[in-house]
């Protein structure tokens, strides 16, 4: 039985019955209340303290919720949305469900920027870094760039949703048009990294529902985006201005040769909070 209360509280052990064999039971607990805020507004100490009853259109929402993470598709895509940088930022299977690690970058970025410069982030997929950048500092010229004209589109809508303006711009990076782009004082790529070799390791629940083409690069070219990217910045780059890159943890040091073999000084390589080789930071010069 579903449940017999209809009580938001009393789907608790349909949850566990469900998701259990897939999910521990943290992570079950965690899943229950992100959909009871989502789709009902209402906190943990509300469901634990209220007895919000469902209707039966709303039971059966969260009945197709469930079933959903049941075939491990990722909660952020089920509902639509996700918590990035103190935004809401919306996500499909077009955009990549922007990480952890992502925000310690931004975090990075921000720490650099001054107010009324030129930011522009390449492959910006769901739109994360230029939102997150532009809600904290409104004074900032913001751009996305990306292949994908469908995640164009939803950035577009995650920029709207947020109150911010970003300019976006849908290129082919590997065959950019320069023309097309201005000059710009700080550059951030978080591009694909993963190797196709790494896919044995990865969870189901990514490589059935993100997008490959925002994660993988052939295991003979890892750094096919950055050298496209860091070779866009010698020429988009104003003098002094800093690019900034998310990493795959194993190129720290390759990535880095490559940037001082372009010229790039004063280079940076910073860890995540998991202790892993993340981020770099560098100037044109
Ligand atoms: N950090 C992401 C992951 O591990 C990958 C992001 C990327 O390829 N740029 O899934």
């Amino acid at each position: 039985m579903f449940t017999s209360t209809n009580k938001l509280i009393d789907l608790i052990p349909y949850f566990k019955k469900k998701l259990g064999v897939l999910y521990s039971d943290r992570e079950v607990d965690n899943l229950f209340y992100w959909v009871c805020e989502d789709q009902f507004e209402l906190q943990k100490f509300q469901v634990k303290m209220g007895d919000k009853r469902l209707t039966e259109s709303e039971l059966l929402t969260v009945r197709t919720i469930v079933k959903r993470l049941e075939q491990k598709e990722p909660i952020q895509y089920i509902l639509g949305t996700t918590e990035f940088y103190n935004c809401k930022i919306k996500v499909d299977e077009n955009t990549l469900i922007p990480r952890p690690e992502t925000e310690e970058l931004v975090d990075w970025v921000l720490d650099n920027v001054s107010k009324e410069q030129a930011v522009l982030d390449i492959g910006t997929g769901s739109g994360c870094i230029p939102i997150a950048l532009k809600k904290a500092i409104d004074s900032l010229t913001v751009s996305g760039l990306d292949i994908s004209a469908k995640a164009i589109a939803m950035a577009k809508e995650s920029a709207e949703l947020n109150d911010v303006k970003v300019d976006f711009i849908q290129m082919d990076i590997l065959n950019p048009d320069l023309e097309g782009l201005k000059m710009y004082d700080v550059i951030i790529s978080n591009p694909p990294y993963v190797l196709e070799s790494d896919k044995s390791q990865m969870n189901e629940n990514v490589l059935s529902y993100e997008p490959h083409l925002a994660l993988f690069v052939a295991d003979h070219e890892p750094l096919l985006f950055y050298i496209a990217i860091a070779k866009i910045g010698l020429t988009q780059l104003n003098p002094g201005g800093l690019l900034f890159f998310e990493i795959h943890e194993n190129f720290g040091k390759e990535t880095i040769e490559m940037l001082e073999k372009l010229g790039y000084q004063n280079i940076e390589l910073r860890e995540d909070m998991q202790g892993k080789d993340r981020m770099i930071r560098c100037c044109r010069g």
